[in-house]
């Protein structure tokens, strides 16, 4: 069996030309979405990643405001930047690139954002909102995942749904949209036994790990929906995802390739959250 590609990049196009129309009749009303992002030190991946984000935000017409600080940016000087950029009326979206300098306790910068304003939805009040059921923003990888499954038409109600990886970023907010779609959820981390069994029992099978090529073929269902969140870098340069994919590819019926998968709709789904953010404003 030859797996359907889930192809992110041309769904993120389709989610970025309709933004696009949006963000035009919304300024047209007066109020032309911004974001400010923030990014501090070095880091090589997180540059790009901030570059790309710009870049989708020229591209639709969303104002971006990038912060560049230092690594050595104290965790307060962080705090006030932030707090300034709450009450900026012009900013309706505050990204706080991760990962943050080791000095900054992240999670009190994270609580630092305006809920209204956190578009990563990050916020312990936008995740409480999303265990609720009610989410006002959604957090956008996994968002972007749910929006891939569902184009593409795989069944979630009733679906045994595995997502390995339990992050607050990927793996423990797509657990919970899939839960609200109807599916049967387990979740995987690192002291998961049997994880080989769990995986292959799934119909959507979810890697949000960070190591590559941990999911083989043999791991997978056939004819199940296999998403590879993961971003690795090889040796020799090349990224490469969770998901092995040439033997995955052979056995599942949906398969999301790396990149072009799941990181073009992070971004768009960013851009989303960007124009709800603007809209609630009016
Ligand atoms: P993370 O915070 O490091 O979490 C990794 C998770 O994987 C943890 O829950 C960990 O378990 C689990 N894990 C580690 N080794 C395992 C193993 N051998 N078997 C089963 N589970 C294992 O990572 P993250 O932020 O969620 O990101 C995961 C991956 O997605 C990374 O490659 C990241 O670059 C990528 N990512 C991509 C996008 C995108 O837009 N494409 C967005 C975000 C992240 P424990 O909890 O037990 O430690």
């Amino acid at each position: 069996m030859a797996a359907r590609i889930l192809d992110g990049k041309s769904l993120a196009a389709q989610v970025r030309t309709a933004v696009k129309r949006e963000v035009e009749a919304l300024s047209q009303r007066g109020i032309r979405p911004g974001l400010a992002v923030i990014l501090a030190g070095e880091d090589p991946a997180s540059k790009v990643y901030v570059r790309n984000k710009v870049r989708a935000c020229e591209e639709t017409g969303v104002r971006s405001q990038l912060f560049e600080l230092p690594a050595t940016v104290g965790e307060e000087a962080l705090i006030d930047r932030i707090l300034a950029l709450n009450d900026d009326e012009d900013v309706h979206g505050i990204l706080v690139q991760l990962p943050l300098p080791r000095n900054i306790d992240s999670s009190r910068v994270l609580a630092a954002v305006s809920p209204a304003k956190d578009v990563d939805a990050f916020h312990a009040l936008n995740l409480g909102a999303l265990l609720e059921g009610h989410p006002r923003l959604l957090p956008c990888t996994p968002a972007g995942v749910m929006r891939l499954i569902e184009h593409a038409g795989v069944p979630i109600a009733g679906a045994h749904a595995v997502v390995i990886g339990r992050s607050n970023i990927v793996g423990k907010p797509l657990s919970l949209l899939l839960l609200q779609k109807d599916a049967t959820v387990t979740i995987c981390h690192s002291k998961s036994r049997d994880l080989q069994d769990i995986a292959r029992s799934a119909d959507i099978l979810v890697a949000a790990v960070g190591k590559a090529k941990l999911v083989k073929g043999g791991m997978v269902k056939p004819g199940a929906c296999v998403i590879d969140v993961g971003v690795n870098r090889l040796s020799d340069g090349s990224l490469c995802g969770d998901v092995d994919f040439a033997s995955a590819a052979e056995v599942a019926g949906w398969i999301t390739p790396v990149p072009g998968g799941v990181g073009p709709m992070t971004i768009a789904m960013l851009l989303e959250n960007c124009l709800r953010a603007a809209s609630a404003t009016k």
